[in-house]
């Protein structure tokens, strides 16, 4: 499958975050070409301020698939991923990360330093750094205009 074709499965999740009382934002996992996990995004519903789409997504991989070192994982995001779920992926030692809208897409959610990149912060990273682990690899703006749709004229960023 290509990465329009994973990253509109994760659109499905975003979608269906959505409907629970999240933010239009959602992640898939991948592995051997197969989705092995799924995140939806919903900090205010749970009760948790980290629960990210990403994080949700780092989370159910680990525990549904009991995999903690996800070397050989593709993580698909509707949205650029913020530094804690960069920093999240790059501690569960996620190869590929595929977003669709970047932040600076979404104009409201000012939820990171001016400039901000995810492909730098993970350039940056140690891990990028150690040859032994392998680079992380950030692409964006696949499906660019229909994630970034998904989030428009949405203005809770701060219940999130
Ligand atoms: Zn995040």
């Amino acid at each position: 499958m290509t990465d329009e074709q994973f990253m509109q499965i994760a659109i499905d999740a975003a979608k269906e975050a959505e409907s629970t009382g999240g933010a239009a934002i959602g992640a898939i996992m991948i592995k051997d070409g197969k989705v092995i996990a799924r995140g939806l995004s919903n900090p205010w519903g749970k009760r948790d301020p980290s629960n990210h789409g990403e994080i949700d997504c780092i989370r159910n991989t680990a525990k549904d698939n009991d995999l903690m070192d996800m070397a050989g994982c593709t993580m698909y995001g509707t949205l650029e991923p913020c530094s804690m779920c960069v920093g999240a992926a790059l501690w569960a030692g996620v190869d590929r990360i595929v977003f669709g809208a970047y932040a600076e897409d979404v104009a409201d959610n000012n939820y990171e330093y001016d400039d901000y990149s995810s492909e730098q912060l993970a350039k940056t990273s140690r891990r990028a750094a150690d040859p032994t682990r392998g680079k992380i690899e950030i692409v964006g703006g696949v499906l660019r205009e229909e994630c970034t749709g998904l989030l428009r004229g949405y203005r809770d960023w701060q219940k999130q």
